[in-house]
């Protein structure tokens, strides 16, 4: 993943929220988020060793209870390709904006192009990554940081977490170096 260094250093230094954080040194950021998606890699719920297909994310999922829900809506910016509610149970899929996403891909980045199945399965591994996050072990420094910090601590190993679950060969940031472009967001 080291490859990718300068695409998180550009997603959390771009993250709306870091004119909140004074001060605080963009390497520990990333540093934090790092050592959050190890540990959530090191204890998938449901105990299995990563690579996960995006059907097997799809199965861990059903598995706990989780309903995934398929809506699609394109128009104007900000875009976001998921959501989640804990509440409902339920993550949300935004499949007009992932296939925007696709239909625009070889412009925007380099490398193996992705498929639709397997950006649908890095949102869900994004978004059930947050509903999880609670029951990550956190390090002492978690504790004496801000929330803009924590926020933008937890997206960026939101990302970590799903390229690292399916073992993607493209950036974690994927998506959001797409979108960067246009003005929009990623995943909530
Ligand atoms: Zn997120």
């Amino acid at each position: 993943m080291d490859s990718f260094d300068s695409d998180i250093s550009f997603f959390i230094s771009g993250h709306p929220l870091w004119f909140l954080c004074h001060g605080m040194p963009e390497a520990g950021i990333k540093r934090l988020a790092r050592c959050l998606a190890k540990t959530a890699l090191e204890n998938v719920p449901g105990g299995q060793i990563p690579p996960l297909s995006p059907g097997e994310v799809e199965q861990i999922l059903a598995r706990h209870g989780y309903y995934i829900t398929e809506t699609s809506f394109r128009n104007g910016t900000p875009r976001i390709f998921a959501w989640s509610s804990e509440e409902e149970k339920r993550i949300y899929i935004n499949r007009g904006a992932l296939e925007d996403f696709l239909a625009s891909f070889p412009e925007e980045t380099s490398g193996p192009s992705p498929d639709i199945g397997t950006i649908r399965g890095l949102a869900l591994a994004h978004e059930w990554f947050h509903l999880f996050f609670h029951a990550i072990p956190k390090p002492d420094e978690w504790g004496s940081l801000k929330r803009p910090a924590r926020i933008i601590a937890e997206e960026t190993a939101a990302r970590l977490y799903a390229a690292g679950l399916l073992q993607v060969p493209f950036s974690p940031m994927v998506l959001d170096l797409a979108l960067r472009k246009r003005g929009g967001l990623g995943n909530e």
